[in-house]
């Protein structure tokens, strides 16, 4: 008997395959951005048997209409089906927007739960939309864009138009320090009580609260991309609590992909 006839709870929600491995002879095991139902891990049985099951709804990065087969307790869902309504072929034609993607995917497994999150969804979709349709030479601004509002649905937008310690004003020009401890911007005074940070100009600031917010920022230098990838990179390791390594985001950071 199916599992969808066996009374197991059914999940139906919108939902991005972020990630996807192959299990025992015919199976595959995928991680998903489901709006209903947060990141969840599903068993796509026979999937790579019969292509006619899930077809290319199972691809990486693509999104639709996923139904799963839930159990209390149990860490893997079933799925039953998958319609797939955009399967975002623009990832898979460039090794810099792949990269990219694969970058956003990886941060939203190591920070999301299980827990129904719409506004992360919508990040999630955003900002995959947003590196597929990218050109070439601009998928690290997009990439970044997009990461930076992921952030912000999960919650850990930095504080960028007041101080991070004290709350006080820090000027729009000129360049302010970046404390990755403080969480944000410092004002000069606080600036000279806490160690460490980076020293950010004001139009790097000013991208930052654009991405934060769901807008775009005006395209960057090549310098000003990398600069804007350690800040990132820095950030997050910050808040990575099990230890585990960024493999991905490091890949995408190491590699040019073409921009010199
Ligand atoms: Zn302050």
């Amino acid at each position: 008997m199916p599992d969808y006839l066996s009374g197991m709870p059914l999940l139906v929600s919108d939902a991005i395959v972020l990630h996807a491995f192959d299990y025992l002879e015919s199976s595959r095991i995928l991680r998903l951005a489901t709006r209903e139902g947060g990141v969840r891990s599903a068993l796509a049985k026979g999937a790579r048997r019969s292509q006619r099951r899930f077809g290319s709804a199972l691809d990486l990065f693509a999104q639709g209409s996923a139904q799963l087969s839930t159990k209390p307790g149990r860490d893997l869902d079933t799925l039953t089906s998958f319609d797939v309504a955009a399967s975002r072929p623009g990832l898979a034609q460039d090794l810099g927007r792949f990269a990219g993607a694969s970058a956003i995917a990886e941060l939203v497994l190591h920070f999301s739960t299980e827990h129904a999150d719409p506004a992360l969804f919508e990040a999630i979709e955003a900002a995959l939309d947003a590196i597929a349709g990218a050109p070439h030479d601009r998928a690290v601004d997009a990439t970044l864009a997009g990461a930076w509002r992921v952030i912000g649905a999960l919650g850990f937008t930095p504080a960028l138009a007041e101080c991070a310690e004290c709350h006080g004003p820090v000027d729009d020009e000129g360049t302010a320090l970046f404390s990755h401890a403080a969480g944000g911007v410092l004002c000069p005074r606080c600036s000279r009580l806490v160690p460490g940070g980076r020293r950010m100009p004001a139009d790097a600031r000013r991208a930052l609260r654009l991405w934060t917010a769901g807008q775009d920022a005006e395209p960057f230098d090549v310098p000003s991309m990398r600069a804007h990838q350690r800040l990132l990179r820095e950030f997050l390791q910050h808040h990575v609590v099990d230890g585990r390594p960024l493999r991905a985001f490091e890949l995408w950071e190491r590699d040019v992909w073409g921009l010199t």
